[in-house]
């Protein structure tokens, strides 16, 4: 151990109520060459660590007012790194052991001799610079990507700027981010609104002067969830005292109980909850229910009016909810857009029937937030706990199921649990066995649904259907298997399938109509998958002489409202390879035209639930109508789907749709069919074959024709 006297001088701070003791020790410290503070109680330490920045702290245990030992606990949460030596009488082994739990580095004893100070002072020195090392060490952290990587804490290392460096795995689980996503930005990304601002003040002003902060900040994972997170953050500088980066550590504060959004408990008490509840039913033989609520297309809120006014949406519905409970029902946000109310001693069923009405209708009025107002809808699911045998668990998967089968159903109303409901889960889980092999085994095939420009009446396009043909269940629709296929992510092997036959359709079809189009569907996950290979299938396309334009892409309107940079960049790629895009069933979600406007896009497609109802003077002629106009505003095509009458064709033509497809031109069919049919549209009066079809075109477009 040193005990030579130190080479640097040091800002102490001294902190005694004794002016005696006070003085004696400012003398032996200013004679070892050091910067004196003085401080007469805890209170006062405080005051003096925030505006004079002490290296080290000396300080009695005993003062009136704040102590030494409350101090040193404060001075700890302030400043993890400040050595704070206590000083005590000899021999008091209680007040000795306090204080180091309340982070204090060392001891003193009075009276006071100056060997000893001399050799404490010594071992701070060599403290001081055991931390620095530290600092330096995290900073080679990097480099030594073992304890990096290896690391269940979450660690950042930014430059001076403030820009990613990088990141380890933990970093990456816990944010929600990949390394990718991070590296080059800042970590302001992260950010959740929700820290108050004072606390980065603190933070940053804390770093600038003693180099380290820790504290606890609010931050939002990337799927949106806001989450707690205890944040240590140590500046490393070079050896002229520049910062050079920043390394933080980060660990989530887990099983936080309250939700911070709402102040609801949050998912982590739930069990709890439901086992509380159900114990006190059984004991007063009462019967309980709960209840699953999710907002519909809440996620479209977040993505257009940002995290800010989502929170404020659930604060809100989370107030509506409240405001219709008892004191024994308990209201839980269970998810990102999910409560869940367990309600207990039930009056009866028509009691649950009035209640869920009328927090079904309470969450459909409008939420205001800033100068707009939202409309949004529920959809909900209930089960009933039948007495002793079924698992809190159960109970609550019930309620799930039926939630999701409300949803499944549109959305805005309520499901009861039903046995059949896990028989379903059973038989998708069959039909996803059955959808793994499908391919291997060749059990998809493609049918082709003509689309024909309004203007001529003639077939210029074609939709790729889907189909399987499943050995057991015979001919199955995508309805049935498209979603199952989209949560497995099968939909991603199976999408690349669909656009390799649809292009190898393409050169018979355009050979007989040169500009011909084939429109494939792709799934939102499909989509912005990095699987998705617009190139390969540009090259592919290119491998038959066919420019990227005899390509059309269907998307959904939701995945430009959840528009991130990736859907942007997708867009942007097809676009290069000349591919072009349609937004599939126009009006069945946000239907934002200013949202398309923002995006390459080529074709909107009004869905079917518009065309179904279409008559002179009703509300749907208006809606297609103005689709229409401001989809020409934005330089867009417009097709209609579903068309089944000539008389919804009259409608459409008149109000200047360019394409249609549905029933009325032709069912989805085989490719041979379609061929069929273009050759009859090309050569009316020549060497056809099929007869019936023959007559069935002519009829139909004499039809067209005389409309
Ligand atoms: P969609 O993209 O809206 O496709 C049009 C659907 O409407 C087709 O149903 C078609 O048969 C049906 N339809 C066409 N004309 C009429 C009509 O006049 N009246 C009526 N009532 N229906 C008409 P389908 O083939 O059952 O496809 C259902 C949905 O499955 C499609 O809706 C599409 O979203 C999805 N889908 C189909 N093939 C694929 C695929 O290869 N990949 C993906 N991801 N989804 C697909
Ligand atoms: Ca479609
Ligand atoms: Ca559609």
């Amino acid at each position: 151990m040193p005990t030579s006297t130190l080479s640097v001088s040091r800002t102490i701070l001294v902190v005694d109520d004794d002016a005696l003791f006070r003085g004696l020790l400012e003398k032996l410290l200013h004679q070892l060459g050091h910067r004196v503070l003085l401080a007469a109680d805890g209170e006062a330490a405080l005051a003096c660590q925030t505006a004079d920045l002490p290296d080290i702290v000396l300080m009695d245990v005993v003062m009136p007012g704040m102590g030494g030992i409350e101090a040193t606990r404060r001075l700890r949460a302030m400043n993890g790194r400040l050595p704070i030596v206590l000083i005590s009488a000899q021999g008091d082994d209680d007040s000795r052991i306090q204080g180091l739990s309340a982070g204090a580095d060392d001891y003193l004893y009075k009276p006071l001799k100056l060997p000893l100070l001399q050799h404490k002072l010594a071992r701070i020195e060599q403290l001081l610079a055991e931390r620095q090392q530290l600092d330096g060490a995290m900073a080679q952290l990097r480099r030594n990507a073992s304890v990096f990587d290896v690391s269940r804490d979450g660690m950042v290392i930014t430059d001076a700027r403030r820009k990613i460096l990088d990141v380890n795995r933990a970093f990456c689980e816990i944010t929600g981010y990949t390394r990718d996503e991070l590296i080059g930005n800042s970590p302001g990304q992260l950010r959740s609104g929700l820290t108050p601002a004072a606390v980065y003040a603190d933070m940053w002003q804390t770093l600038h002067t003693t180099r380290h902060w820790r504290g606890e900040v609010t931050n939002r994972h990337k799927d949106g969830e806001v989450y707690r997170e205890q944040l240590s953050i140590s500046a490393v500088h070079d050896e002229a005292g520049e910062i050079t980066s920043y390394v933080g550590i980060i660990n989530r504060i887990n099983k936080l109980r309250d939700d911070i959004v709402t102040g609801l408990p949050n998912r982590h008490q739930l069990a709890e909850r439901l086992n509380r509840a159900i114990a006190r039913n059984r004991r007063r033989q009462g019967s309980l229910a709960c209840l699953v609520l999710g907002l519909d297309r809440f996620s479209a809120v977040n993505a257009s009016l940002g995290h800010a006014a989502g929170d404020l949406v659930l604060r809100e519905a989370a107030r509506r909810l409240g405001g219709a409970l008892r004191a024994c029902d308990t209201l839980i946000r269970s998810g990102g857009d999910e409560f869940t109310l367990i309600l207990g001693e039930l009056p009866d069923s028509l009691w649950v029937d009035d209640l869920v009405h009328d927090l079904l209708h309470g969450l459909a009025q409008a939420f205001v937030v800033g100068s707009e107002s939202i409309h949004l809808s529920a959809s909900a699911g209930l089960a009933f706990h039948a007495g002793g045998s079924a698992q809190p668990g159960d109970l609550l998967q019930h309620a799930e199921m039926a939630m999701r089968a409300a949803k499944a159903l549109g959305g805005n109303r309520c499901e009861y649990f039903q046995p059949s409901m896990r028989e379903e889960v059973l038989e998708r889980r069959q039909l996803s066995e059955g959808l793994r092999q499908a391919l291997d085994l060749e059990q998809f095939f493609l049918l082709f649904q003509p689309i024909v420009s309004l203007e001529s009446g003639k077939i210029r396009k074609a939709e790729a259907l889907l189909r399987w043909r499943h050995p057991q269940r015979g001919l199955v629709g995508p309805a049935t298997f498209i979603a199952l296929a989209e949560q497995t992510g099968l939909i991603h092997d199976i999408g690349c399938w669909v656009t390799r036959q649809a292009i190898a359709a393409l050169p018979a079809l355009r050979e007989r109509c040169p500009e011909f189009q084939v429109s494939v569907n792709v799934s939102p996950a499909q989509f912005q998958a990095p699987a998705f290979a617009i190139d390969v299938h540009r090259r592919e396309l290119a491998a038959q002489g066919l420019p990227g334009s005899a390509l059309v892409l269907e998307i959904t309107e939701g995945l430009l409202l959840d528009g991130n940079a990736r859907v942007r960049e997708r867009l942007h790629e097809c676009r290069s390879a000349g591919m072009q895009v349609a937004i599939d069933d126009f009006g069945t979600g946000y239907s934002c035209l200013s949202y398309l406007n923002q995006f390459a896009t080529d074709y909107l497609k009004i869905d079917r639930s518009f065309v179904r109802h279409l008559r002179p003077d009703s509300r749907e002629l208006s809606l297609c109508e103005a689709i229409i106009a401001m989809g020409h505003s934005l330089g867009l095509r417009v097709v209609a789907e579903g068309v089944e009458t000539l008389e919804q064709h009259r409608l459409l033509r008149r109000a200047g749709c360019d394409f249609a497809q549905g029933y009325l031109y032709g069912r989805p069919m085989s490719l041979p069919d379609l061929l069929d049919l273009l050759q009859q549209e090309h050569e009316p009066a020549g060497s056809i074959g099929n007869r019936e079809r023959l007559q069935a075109s002519r009829t139909f477009n004499c039809r067209l024709s005389a409309s």
